[in-house]
């Protein structure tokens, strides 16, 4: 080991330097920080440009407020910042900076140079600022509005350049921060250039565009809800769009983007039954609140957030999304068919346009239809393979997939029954008395008493027999057994009433459904077509899977080579 040095302090430029590096990691950092700046400035155009992964130069010019003369110089001094001054601001703070701290940081790491005129002022003025001193400001040219340029960073701290990836990693970090803040401010328009071209531009629009510029998804849907204080609005993109990974996810806080772990789980939860599994939705989340609910200032780079009622904020959250899934009509389609390869097709048989195809097992239409009353107009149906139904559509048709749409629309008509009070029951004449292992049945007398709403009366005697009096009405009693013990084995570690019941309900959905290989009376088949056009989740089975696919008349042309 080689020998203890003497303690000593730190001369103020290697202190500079070491606070430096905690608020500018990486050009990302800088990028954050000038752009959320040129923001708080009211900026309507910003423009970034990196050279070499903003390793030789790092600009950001905006349109916004500048900065006077007088003020200039303090603008780089550590803890100056026009955005707040007591410790009362520090908690309403409602700027994206507020520490007074990046552009001192950024004169420490590399050279900075910042070229501004404020509004109303007839000069711009350039203030020079190399290894962390800064020189006086000069007169020069510019319209109003604020560039803020960073040479050589990290030239003077080499020990953070060895944490850096490549210049091509270094800009995609860019991106994705442009990406971020970008979804904050739809109005603003950002440009990034890189190596002196336009490599990505994000236009002034409204929301909807801005977020399908930068998720790339579609078939977005907004969903609100609000109440504590807060309000959220979720824009959420059609399942189909989901991804691998949680990329196409994005918190807000009084549009100030912020990771949460809350949140993102949060966000899985309520999606969960809409997505497939090992998918993640593409969402958008904004949360917003006075300030003085939150606090933003836990974190250095203020990623995270504390919120006073955070339990309300999640269920907040969870409302949102579920209105934004709410009768989205997001049946896939079932074939996407190449072109046929044939150039010319052959001249197709002339069909008496009219003629319907006849077969024996299709319904006859109208009968039903106002037999049921059914407010869904009547349509032409054909259970397949047992398992299957065929509906003629408007478009062309739908395949219905019988036990996924009628897990569905059971889950939803449980759940509102529970929201009203309780799940609709039928009470046994005769309890049926059940036998389980010692620990289900020591489960099971935990979970009853939250069970009851679900729609069980749950009695344990004796350290296995479990006695059964009411069951929901959608269960047949062969499946209590099993469905008991599918919800004592999936409770464990659940704690939460609410959650306990949701799951029985859910798990109950899935065993009540009708099964592939069950043959359906028509009535029942006008049920399940009904619940399709009329309960607002029914484009996904509990597990997140599609209930029905479509295929398009158009479709089945192309598929005949007709066109
Ligand atoms: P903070 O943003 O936390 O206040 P900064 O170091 O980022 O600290 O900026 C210091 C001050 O410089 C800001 O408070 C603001 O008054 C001014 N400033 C920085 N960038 C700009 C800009 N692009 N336009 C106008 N004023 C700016
Ligand atoms: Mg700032």
């Amino acid at each position: 080991m080689s020998p203890r040095r003497p303690i000593q302090l730190l001369d103020d430029a290697l202190i500079d330097q070491i606070a430096a590096g905690e608020v500018i990691e990486r050009p990302a950092s800088a990028v954050k920080e000038l752009v959320e700046n040129a923001l708080d400035a009211r900026a309507r155009h910003i423009e970034v440009a990196l050279e070499q992964g903003g390793l030789d130069l790092l600009e950001v010019s905006d349109d916004g407020e500048g900065i006077s003369r007088d003020d200039l110089p303090l603008a780089i001094v550590a803890h100056a910042t026009s955005k707040i001054s007591t410790l009362e601001d520090l908690h309403a703070v409602s700027s994206r900076g507020f520490r007074g701290e990046a552009l001192a940081s950024m004169g420490a790491v590399g050279d900075l140079e910042i070229v501004t005129r404020a509004a109303g002022s007839p000069e711009a003025w350039l203030l020079e600022v190399g290894g962390g001193k800064p020189g006086v400001p000069k007169p020069t040219a510019r319209a109003q509005g604020t560039t803020v340029r960073l040479r050589h960073l990290f030239r003077h701290v080499p020990a953070r350049r060895k944490f850096l990836k490549s210049p091509r990693a270094e800009c995609l970090r860019c991106e994705e921060w442009l990406d971020r803040l970008a979804l904050s401010v739809p109005g603003v328009e950002l440009t990034l250039r890189l190596d002196g071209r336009v490599k990505r531009q994000w236009r002034a629009g409204g929301m909807e565009a801005r977020i399908e510029d930068v998720t790339r998804a579609s078939g977005f849907r907004k969903g609100e809800a609000s109440g504590s204080g807060f309000e959220v609005m979720a824009w959420v993109a059609e399942p189909a769009c989901a991804k691998v990974n949680r990329n196409g996810q994005f918190f807000y806080y009084n549009s100030r983007p912020i990771r949460d772990r809350m949140l993102s789980q949060v966000l899985l939860q309520s999606t969960r039954e809409f997505i497939p599994d090992r998918r993640h939705a593409v969402a958008v989340i904004h949360i917003s609140s006075d300030p003085t609910h939150a606090d933003v200032n836990v974190h250095p780079t203020k990623e995270e957030v504390r919120f006073d009622r955070p339990r309300d904020v999640a269920s907040l959250v969870t409302r949102a999304v579920r209105s934004a899934l709410a009768g989205g009509g997001y049946a896939p389609e079932l074939i996407s068919m190449p072109r046929p390869q044939v150039q010319e097709p052959s001249p197709s048989p002339n069909l008496p346009r009219a003629q319907r195809p006849v077969a024996e097992n299709w319904n006859a239409p109208g009968l039903l239809g106002e037999a049921h009353a059914s407010p869904a107009p009547s349509r032409r149906f054909m259970q397949v393979h047992g398992s299957f139904v065929v509906v003629e559509t408007d478009e062309g048709l739908s395949i219905l997939d019988q036990h996924a749409l009628h897990e569905r629309i059971l889950l939803e008509t449980m759940r509102r029954e529970l929201l009203a009070g309780g799940v609709e029951r039928q009470n046994l004449l005769i309890p049926q008395s059940l036998q389980f292992q010692p620990g289900e049945a020591a489960a099971l007398q935990d979970l009853g008493p939250h069970l009851e709403k679900a729609g069980f009366a749950i009695e344990v005697h004796g350290s296995s027999d479990v006695l059964v009096s009411a069951l929901p009405v959608s269960l047949s009693p062969g499946s209590l057994q099993g469905l008991l013990r599918d919800i004592v084995e999936r409770a464990d570690g659940i704690s939460n009433p609410d959650d306990i019941r949701l799951l029985a309900t859910r798990l109950c959905a899935c065993r009540s459904a009708v099964k592939a290989g069950d043959t359906l009376e028509p009535g029942e088949i006008e049920a399940l077509i009904r619940g399709l056009s009329e309960e607002d989740y029914s484009f996904a089975c509990e597990h997140g899977r599609p209930t029905h696919v479509r295929i398009p008349l158009a479709r089945l042309s192309r598929g005949f080579a007709r066109h």
